[in-house]
């Protein structure tokens, strides 16, 4: 991927140098040097991003400045990404999960100290056992605690931390959550695609995102390694 952007940004600069070489029009030199510019400094951010990623990937320390550019960038070389990987006939959702993963890194590259009730779990009620007749998207306690889904696992890790924990209809009420409810961090779990949209509109918040488990196809009876949701909430909470 790497290699193939920069070489078409470097084509692409080179026809543009020979244009503006031969053109005798200053406006016309002026805009080609702006967009020259423009392209320099997308392909170092486009670098920098990628051995910023290498680094975490190899649990490497990299700079706080590095991470704040990492955190902007990341969203913004997403289209990118997703082109690339459609020309490589990559799986949209190989390339949503390896977006989820890169941002799960750049999370857990960070400290927090935060009180449990600062910290949300939010998931869709697709993890809800299809038949339970109790509404838990408007209460989670309405749940039985029968133990046939993964709700009763979730609410003894909200008993356990103190955490917040919500049941969501969709994407809309998962925002509308966020606003009522503040959190200073979310661990957030869904299908790739619902995580990756929601990524990219909680840019304030930081999100560790946990892809559900979809044995019965998507949207039915969902489940979540529940492993994976305790080491983010521990990662969050004050040691
Ligand atoms: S644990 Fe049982 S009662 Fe609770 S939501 Fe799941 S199926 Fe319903």
């Amino acid at each position: 991927m790497l290699f193939t952007t920069l070489g078409l940004i470097t084509v692409l600069m080179g026809i543009l140098i020979i244009i503006s070489l031969q053109d005798q029009l200053n406006v016309f030199r002026i805009v080609v040097l702006g967009l020259l510019l423009i392209l320099f400094v997308l392909g170092l951010l486009l670098l920098v991003t990628i051995l910023s990623i290498v680094m975490l990937w190899y649990n490497k320390k990299i700079p706080k400045f590095l991470m704040n550019i990492v955190s902007v960038s990341i969203p913004l070389f997403f289209p990118l990404l997703v082109m690339v990987g459609k020309g490589l006939k990559i799986e949209k959702n190989v390339v949503r999960r390896a977006y989820t993963l890169i941002s799960n890194k750049l999370i857990l590259a960070k400290k927090y100290s935060l009180k449990g009730e600062n910290i949300l779990i939010l998931t869709p009620h697709c993890i809800q056992k299809a038949f339970c007749p109790h509404k838990i998207t408007y209460d989670v306690e309405n749940c039985k605690r029968c133990g046939l889904c993964h709700i009763e696992n979730l609410l003894n890790l909200k008993d356990k931390y103190g955490i917040q924990f919500k049941v969501v209809t969709g994407g809309t009420l998962a925002r509308k959550l966020i606003l009522d409810i503040k959190p200073k961090a979310i661990i957030a779990i869904a299908c790739e695609r619902d995580l990756v949209s929601g990524l990219m509109d909680v840019k304030k918040i930081p999100v560790i995102a946990v892809i559900n488990h979809r044995p019965e196809g998507p949207c039915i009876n969902t489940q979540v390694d529940l492993q994976e949701v305790e080491k983010a909430i521990c990662h969050f909470l004050k040691e």
